[in-house]
């Protein structure tokens, strides 16, 4: 069965992307997903599914037929001698993290939140950090997935080798995955150490830090000189620090605190400085330590946009660099610290870490905040350094420019159109990634 929920009008995370579905659909089975993409189809209509709506680009507007697996989530089975389980792709990542804890297994990586949809978060590179770990695309062994044709078709490691690298990141537009066969680890647990720096000091230890943690981050303050790291290892230690006091401090003062005085900084951007300032001089110091599932993902309440790239490891700190003088130099208004993460090299066709390692770095505007110049001079900086954009965030690249990128760019496209010679997972946006026609209108979305 499928439900057709009535959504007049769909909003992504931020509320920049706004879309007018003409039908949205829930199917609450694997046959009724491919009867929706056979009627879309035999209507020559176009679809795109959506997860949780986290992404910031129009991935999933459309005014045609929107779909999405909320529906269709948990585990189908789990095996935990082999540490593996098939998870449905509507499962948020929140809700994965609880089940397969009641398993005794969990996921080896995960992103700064939670709240993405297995499909979205695969589907668009979602990465952590961590420089012995890769996107968490590449924790799926086998994929299935249902063609614009209704076909259900499954890849794996063994069986179509190909399709899965090009499955593994596929923007929606190769089909809807319904179930991801994950590669797991039994349950751990992580310490977190948090510390105050200051720039320099941290790009000169940089190397020694990423090599001996096993997820190293820092946030870098702009118009200071300071930066606070985040670094967590496995560790025995019991829970400690996790309890009412973390969530007091993120959800009051990092996320209330944080939103009025942003509401301030968008009134007067003269702010930005001092308040990006005072946040450095406030970063607070400390340890925790939890059940990974528990511990990666923080609460976003307050809304933004953002850029992110990917630049060859060794290219990260002078990008860093570039992208700090820029900001300086240009008094920019952002008040909002600039995330530099790492991510292990692997051969998925359209991962931004295809074939080397990489150090992530994102810009972040507040909500209705001007994008330009932050955006533009950042992005300039990022593509200068051999950056790849990620796919969930903002940028202004173009099948012209992406082809020249990714090595493997011929054989996803060969892939998308063996499976979807139509286009009906093109939606404008898509069109202009993978189409050389749509390359004249590449314009950030509004902020
Ligand atoms: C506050 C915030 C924090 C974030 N933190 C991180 C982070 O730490 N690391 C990081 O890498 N990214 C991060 N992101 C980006 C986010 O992880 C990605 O944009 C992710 O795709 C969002 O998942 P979603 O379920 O919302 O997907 P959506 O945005 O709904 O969809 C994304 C894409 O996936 C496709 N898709 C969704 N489901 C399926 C399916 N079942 N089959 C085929 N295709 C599908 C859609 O068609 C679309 O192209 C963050 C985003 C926000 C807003």
């Amino acid at each position: 069965m499928t439900s057709g929920v009535k959504v007049k009008t769909w909003r992504n995370w931020s509320g920049a992307v706004v879309a007018h579905p003409s039908s949205f659909l829930q199917p609450e089975s694997v046959d009724a997903l491919k009867a929706a993409l056979r009627d879309a189809s035999a209507r020559a209509g176009t679809v795109r599914v959506v997860g949780s709506g986290h992404s910031f680009p129009p991935l999933c507007a459309t005014d045609e037929t929107m779909v999405s697996l909320e529906a269709l989530h948990g585990l189908e089975s789990v095996d935990a001698a082999a540490r593996e389980a098939v998870v449905w792709a509507g499962t948020n990542l929140r809700e994965l993290g609880t089940l397969l804890a009641s398993h005794g297994l969990a996921m080896e990586n995960l992103g700064d939140i939670n709240k993405q949809s297995l499909g979205g978060a695969l589907g668009t590179g979602t990465h952590g950090t961590g420089v012995g770990l890769g996107i968490l695309s590449t924790q799926a062994a086998a994929m299935t997935l249902v063609t614009a044709s209704g076909d259900e078709v499954t890849c794996s490691e063994d069986a179509s080798p190909e399709l899965l690298q090009a499955a593994r990141v596929s923007l929606g537009a190769l089909g809807v995955v319904t179930r991801v066969r994950l590669r797991l680890l039994p349950a751990y647990r992580l310490r977190l150490t948090r510390r105050n720096l200051g720039l320099e000091e941290c790009l000169a230890g940089l190397e020694e830090a990423r090599a001996r943690h096993r997820h190293y981050e820092f946030f870098w303050f702009p118009h200071s000189d300071r930066v606070m790291t985040k670094a967590m290892d496995l560790t025995d230690e019991p829970p400690h620090g996790v309890g009412v006091g973390r969530w007091l401090n993120e959800m009051v003062m990092e996320n209330a605190v944080f939103g009025a005085v942003s509401r301030a900084c968008r009134l007067r951007p003269a702010l930005c400085a001092p308040v990006s300032r005072l946040s450095a001089k406030l970063a607070s110091e400390g340890v925790l330590a939890g059940q990974s599932h528990t511990l990666f993902a923080t609460p976003r309440l307050v809304r933004f946009q953002e850029m992110e790239y990917g630049v060859p490891v060794e290219r990260g700190p002078d990008c860093l660099r570039e992208l700090a003088e820029y900001i300086t130099r240009q008094q920019l208004p952002v008040h909002f610290p600039v995330e530099y993460r790492f991510v292990r090299g692997d051969d998925v066709f359209l991962s931004p870490a295809h074939g080397g390692d990489r150090a992530f770095i994102a810009v972040h505007q507040y909500r209705g905040m001007p994008l330009e110049p932050y955006f533009s001079g950042a992005e300039a900086i990022f593509r200068n350094h051999g950056g790849r954009p990620h796919w969930g965030k903002l940028h202004t690249q173009t099948a012209a420019t992406l082809k020249h990128l990714y090595p493997r760019w011929d054989d996803f496209q060969r892939v998308r159109e063996q499976l979807d010679p139509e286009g009906r997972f093109l939606n404008p946006y898509l069109r202009r990634l993978f189409l050389e026609e749509g390359a004249k209108s590449a314009t950030h979305p509004r902020a």
